[in-house]
């Protein structure tokens, strides 16, 4: 069912008495500002020592969800320091995201990888967040499309309609995350017709409907409400701004 998200990823940030105190902060304000009940469900992803004690100061049953920022391809095994999509779900995990791209770029994850691991997410019962985007070098090349349609076919498509129906798209131009270079709303709302285009192909119109497409890349409290009233921009990705309560709060009333 396509839902306005907000998803804060926390990346390799914060020691716990921090990751505890800025979870304490976002909870707070967003219950004293919106009365209890932003418009958007609210996903934050903490790195895995910090999901436990991060979940334990999230209300139950309201808007806030807990997410992983990965996992590995396989249940359980002899596969020293990696975490299974079982071990996540165990500590209250309901989303994980998968395909970022320093995942891609640092640790090498390709299209063959990244559909293994959506496997083993949606086995365990979790939601992916699953990010596509182009490079600086694609975009000015004119390849922006063939990139994404690539990633999406690649990484995407071969999940069966009741799998894929699980799943998030965060489109992420590489240009834009951490650079303070956001894509115009312009730029955001035509890739994301265009994702949601060829999601209708591979699936159809409804499957297509019915997917949050959420954007990702510099995404902060000033330009988060002109992304988000685009009509395919179903909410966000937040990289910095999630570390910062005010700002991710801000971020989450911008609906
Ligand atoms: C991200 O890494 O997913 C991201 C969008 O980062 P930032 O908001 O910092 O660009």
């Amino acid at each position: 069912m396509r839902k306005n998200i907000v998803a804060g990823n926390w990346k390799m940030n914060t020691t716990l008495a921090e990751a505890q105190a800025l979870i304490s902060e976002i909870v707070h304000m967003v219950q004293d500002e919106t009365t209890g009940s932003p418009a958007v469900e609210v996903v934050v992803c903490p790195p895995f020592p910090f999901l436990l004690p991060v979940g334990k100061l999230m209300p139950e049953g309201g808007s806030f969800h807990l997410g992983a920022q990965n996992c590995h391809q396989k249940a359980s095994g002899a596969f020293t320091g990696e975490v299974s999509a079982p071990m996540l779900q165990s500590v209250g995990c309901e989303y994980v995201i998968l395909g970022h791209s320093e995942r891609r770029q640092y640790f090498r994850e390709d299209d063959e990888l990244l559909s293994q691991k959506l496997k083993a997410a949606l086995e365990a019962g979790l939601k992916p967040i699953f990010c596509v985007g182009e490079t600086l070098e694609a975009r000015e090349a004119g390849d922006t499309f063939k990139y994404i349609e690539k990633q999406l076919k690649d990484g995407l498509f071969h999940l069966s309609n009741e799998e894929f129906d699980q799943v998030t798209v965060a489109y992420e131009p590489i240009w834009a995350i951490g650079t303070g270079k956001t894509a115009t709303s312009q730029q955001a709302q035509e890739v994301h017709a265009f994702i949601r285009e060829q999601l209708a192909r591979a699936y159809d119109a409804k499957a297509a409907l019915n997917t949050s497409i959420l954007y990702g890349g510099s995404c902060n409290a000033q330009n988060a409400r002109e992304l988000f009233s685009q009509p395919d921009v179903d909410g966000g990705l937040i990289g910095g701004a999630a570390l910062k309560s005010r700002d991710f709060t801000d971020i989450i009333k911008s609906f």
